[in-house]
């Protein structure tokens, strides 16, 4: 049952806690005194194994589960967000049409951005667009991803740039928008 584990590390005591209120998966959680500063979770089935060390108050084990879940939840998240290719998509559309399809880049969504809406990153090539944006309308998201395209020629908010992304005919618009649900830039 435990060959996950590894043979070293002997578990100290075990137990499978259901987070009903929190609508989870079942949580299984193995304490390990070997397992000293190291908290890891793993999806194993379709269940959550978090490995924490043994020792910890309630209070603490709690805050790591939910920070666990949490981690988990974010990513399950952000692979599903990805998985389809339409931020991809779409971001080439916008290449093409806005900036002659010159652009060279990878972008994908991030669910670590809460109140940035994107963020370019010009020597990777790097665009990461936060996850809230996937359920914005069409114009924002757009918005967004204009925006960020143009960042990877301009770092800076120089006039170069907002020429650029004003061509775009929702910008004013969108920029109120995400100002009214508390999305600011970089
Ligand atoms: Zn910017």
């Amino acid at each position: 049952m435990h060959k996950h584990i590894g043979k070293k590390q002997r578990i100290i005591s075990e137990n499978i806690i259901v987070l009903t209120s929190m609508n989870r998966d079942n949580i299984k959680i193995i304490r390990s005194a070997k397992r000293k500063k190291t908290i890891q979770a793993k999806m194993v089935d379709s269940k959550l194994w978090i490995y924490l060390p043994s020792g910890l108050t309630k209070a603490e084990e709690q805050k790591w589960i939910t920070t666990m879940i949490e981690k988990s939840e974010n990513q399950k998240r952000r692979q599903k967000l990805n998985s389809d290719g339409l931020l991809q998509k779409r971001a080439k559309e916008l290449n093409k049409e806005y900036f002659n399809g010159v652009l060279d880049f990878d972008i994908k969504y991030v669910t670590n951005q809460i109140s940035k809406f994107g963020s370019c990153t010009p020597k990777t090539n790097m665009i990461r667009i936060s996850d809230r944006i996937a359920k914005m309308p069409k114009w924002v998201r757009d918005y967004v991803i204009i925006h960020e395209l143009a960042h990877l020629d301009n770092p800076n908010h120089s006039r170069k740039f907002w020429k650029k992304v004003n061509q775009y005919k929702y910008a004013e618009r969108a920029k109120g928008y995400l100002i009214a649900v508390g999305m600011i830039d970089e």
